[in-house]
């Protein structure tokens, strides 16, 4: 007899709940998951190899367990004054969002976000026991200062998710919204700046609010600007107090010796890791463009990707791009289809494959 899953003993608050499951499909031009789809530059691949070599060596004891030039790089990274006691990072920047949670919000907490947002936080929330809760934004994604600063008010959450800009939508969000937020709780505030590098150069980060806001927290990914999703390193800057409390609940050596290694090198070579950022928002506004000019509407993206309406079946729109070998992301809102900004070959097919298709019928 086979089992089903809910023969088992497990947690009743997660009993019916689904897993993340973005398809993992091998079509030739993938663009679902925000990826940056240009491979780790040849010059920076053969340093990041002979650090793994290096640290294989020592392999056989555990790593440094404060990871401490790691946290170093990212400071020297991030810039601000920051230095590497503000510092944390992790297997992901899921990862690091998760021991956030497990620090602050657990058993008979809440977690509170602008639907729709990153589908991992009620995730993740629910993972550690906690209640999500839903804040609403205006038709174009967008969240005000005075409204998101009522809602939160009105919610009392522990922690609030602040995602700048903004997955699925690529909507930005300013400083003062997060300062409005910041003072309308006494909760944790995090600003998710995974997209960050994507947007324009003159736009400040939350890294700047830091000074004075001990609840605050800004969270980056090296899987987006630096192309290196496969390594899964996600970091974040914070009060060394709020870096204390998260040492309460990673699990003792939680970045391998080899992630370290990768990741600390990858940090020496950042402007060479980043250098396809700005061919990328090239790309990522092409995309705007002609799906404008197909008589879709693209909304304003800060990020590696476009949200667009007006798709009449995304459904059936998703599975034509699939037949023709393109990956994108039907994630569920209606009439709305996501599509990450590719090389400039892969952008090319997939706009070509999206105007082969009639969206009407
Ligand atoms: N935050 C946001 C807004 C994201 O879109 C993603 C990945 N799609 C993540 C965090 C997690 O990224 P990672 O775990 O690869 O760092």
């Amino acid at each position: 007899m086979t089992v089903r899953l809910d023969d088992l003993p497990l947690r009743d608050d997660l009993r019916g709940r689904k897993p993340y499951g973005a398809p993992q499909a091998p079509l030739p031009v993938a663009l679902n998951v925000n990826e940056n789809t240009h491979p780790v530059p040849e010059e920076v691949a053969d340093d990041i190899l002979d650090a793994i070599a290096l640290a294989l060596r020592e392999v056989n004891r555990y790593p440094d367990r404060e990871f401490t030039g790691l946290r170093e790089a990212f400071a020297g990274y991030l810039g601000h004054g920051l230095t590497r006691d503000q510092i944390w990072a992790a297997n992901g920047s899921n990862e690091v969002l998760q021991h956030i949670l497990q620090a602050f919000a657990g058993p008979g907490r809440t977690a509170f976000g602008f639907s729709p947002t990153y589908s991992m936080y009620p995730l993740l929330t629910r993972g550690t026991g906690a209640e999500w809760r839903e804040g609403e934004r205006e038709a174009d994604f967008s969240v005000s200062a005075v409204s998101a600063a009522e809602q939160v008010g009105e919610a009392r959450p522990d922690v609030v998710f602040l995602c700048s800009p903004n997955n699925p939508t690529g909507t930005p969000m300013t400083l003062d919204v997060i300062e409005a937020v910041y003072d309308a709780t006494d909760g944790i505030v995090i600003v998710d700046e995974a997209y960050h590098e994507f947007a324009p150069h003159d736009v400040p980060s939350a890294l700047t609010l830091l000074p004075g806001r001990e609840r605050l927290v800004v969270s980056r990914t090296m899987s987006k600007a630096f192309a290196f999703a496969g390594a899964r390193v996600g970091y974040l800057a914070a009060d060394p107090a709020f870096i204390d409390a998260l040492r309460l609940v990673r699990l003792p050596y939680h970045l391998s010796a080899l992630t370290q290694a990768a990741a600390t090198a990858a940090l020496g070579h950042a402007d060479t890791m980043l250098a396809m950022v700005d061919d990328i928002v090239v790309q990522r506004d092409r995309i705007s463009a002609t799906l404008e000019a197909l008589g879709y509407e693209p909304y304003e993206s800060w990020s590696n990707f476009v949200l667009f309406g007006g798709v009449d079946e995304p459904a059936r729109v998703w599975e034509r791009l699939y037949e023709r070998g393109v990956l994108i992301r039907d994630i569920g809102i209606p009439h709305h289809l996501r599509v990450s900004a590719g090389t400039e070959e892969e952008t090319t097919a997939f706009l070509d494959a999206l105007a082969s298709i009639d969206s009407a019928s």
